[in-house]
């Protein structure tokens, strides 16, 4: 391996003090193993590292938060943007500048101090521009739409430089870098429009696993007639019986209904009532400050080997919940976490500017994800799940397909 030059930041290879540590993300399975990790401080960083690539003939890949790893790096080049933080937010023009490290928690602070918001997801550690570079659904996606819609400009660094990219400037490559996913050099830096938003109505209601079935058929009739400003979701899981689960959760299959309105909650709650009159739920839902909103989805904060699938469908029709429950449900010989989630609203709107997120006008988001445990059954039943939901599957979302071999 030739020496990088150019580079201020922090150079690994393997066998140095902090390779691992600078590899270790969220997602722990599969990780890249590069011959060269450079731990970019600046823009000047990511470009001597993507020449040195370049110059080489050697494979390169980008790492945030892990979150989203597909396939691992063998050899070559790791750019590792987590030094680079920056947030910036423009309160008059209701904007965020971000650089290629952050994470949405920073940017969810930053905008609240302003009343804003930004269109962040369910997970606060997730970064902003993996997230946003595969579309990006937020916790308030019906109201606020694709994460990749509200993108003023992007910095780039590819084989040819650095370059600013807008709507204006670069039209094409604009359109290519929001919502397929990643794939085109490396991004040093997004401006993300916000959103005046700085308390929301919702929380979690649970609903016991014998009436799973009958909520699947409920929330079908019920999010036919939703405002935007209402988003939900459901998640269901097997929950293990361990110590540190929930008493109320330990050893149950339970799902959980996730809800934000950004309207008033007198009005919040009377648009969730029809949904909890037709099935038994538990928990209290109420106004929170937006800097709470991913407190939601509550997901796990613990690194975790996971792999994952998903289908865009054009109806959440009885034969897909069915399918749904009886291949990875309660039953399944693989732990599986089912979610539902309702699209449409301002997703489904077209986009300011041309952009590459597929099928946005697919009213429900079904996906599917296991631990990985060293054997295919994962893989085999996420498969089974997806031909059996074919008829009424308009693709896949990017952001939703999980570990090395995820299909997208
Ligand atoms: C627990 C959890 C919750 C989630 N919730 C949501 C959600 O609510 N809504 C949603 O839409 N998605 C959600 N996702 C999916 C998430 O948005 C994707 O996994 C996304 O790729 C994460 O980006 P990252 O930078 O954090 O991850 P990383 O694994 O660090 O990066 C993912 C990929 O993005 C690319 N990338 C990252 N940074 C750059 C860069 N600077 N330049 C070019 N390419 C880059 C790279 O190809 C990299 O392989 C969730 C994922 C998890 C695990």
């Amino acid at each position: 391996m030739n020496v990088i030059e150019n580079v201020s930041g922090p150079v690994f290879r393997p066998g140095d003090d902090g390779y691992g540590a600078e590899l270790a993300g969220y997602q722990v399975a599969h990780p890249h193993r590069p011959d060269l990790v450079v731990g970019a401080t600046s823009v000047a960083d990511v470009e001597a590292a993507v020449r040195h690539s370049a110059d080489h003939g050697l494979p390169m890949a980008v790492e945030n938060s892990g979150h989203g790893r597909r396939e691992p790096l063998a050899g070559g080049v790791l750019i590792s943007t987590r030094r680079m933080g920056g947030v910036r937010i423009d309160p008059r023009a209701r904007v965020a500048r971000v650089e290629a490290g952050t994470r949405w928690a920073p940017v969810v602070a930053a905008a609240a101090e302003h009343g804003l918001a930004p269109p962040s997801g369910s997970s606060p550690e997730a970064g902003v521009v993996g997230y946003t570079l595969g579309g990006g659904i937020g916790v308030l996606a019906r109201d606020l739409g694709w994460a990749s819609d509200r993108v003023r400009s992007i910095d780039l660094v590819t084989a040819d430089g650095p370059r600013h990219v807008t709507a204006d400037s670069d039209p094409g490559l604009f359109a290519t870098l929001r919502g397929a996913g990643a794939g085109i050099g490396v991004v040093t830096a997004m401006e993300i429009e916000l959103a005046p938003v700085s308390r929301i109505y919702g929380g979690t209601l649970s609903v016991a696993g014998e009436h799973v079935r009958d909520l699947l058929a409920a929330y079908r009739d019920w999010t036919a007639g939703l405002p935007d400003g209402l988003t939900s979701s459901i998640g269901a899981l097997p929950y293990p019986d361990l110590p540190m689960v929930p008493e109320h959760l330990r050893g149950r299959y339970v799902a959980q209904v996730r809800i934000a309105w950004t309207g008033s909650p007198a009005e919040g709650e009377r648009l969730v009532a029809p949904l909890r009159a037709a099935v038994p739920t538990t928990g209290a839902l109420g106004e929170l400050p937006y800097t709470q909103a991913a407190t939601i989805f509550n997901e796990p904060a613990e690194p975790h080997p996971y792999t994952g699938t998903n289908a865009m469908l054009n109806a959440l029709d009885p034969a897909v919940a069915d399918a749904a429950l009886d291949i990875a449900g309660p039953d399944a010989p693989v732990m599986c976490v089912l979610s539902v989630r309702h699209l449409g609203g301002a997703l489904a709107r077209p986009p300011a500017a041309p952009d590459a997120v597929a099928h946005r006008d697919a009213p429900y988001l079904l996906t599917v994800l296991s631990l990985v445990d060293g054997t295919e059954k994962p893989a085999r039943l996420h498969q089974e799940l997806m031909d059996r939901v074919a008829p009424w599957t308009l693709g896949r979302n990017p952001n939703f397909s999980f570990g090395a071999r995820a299909r997208s």
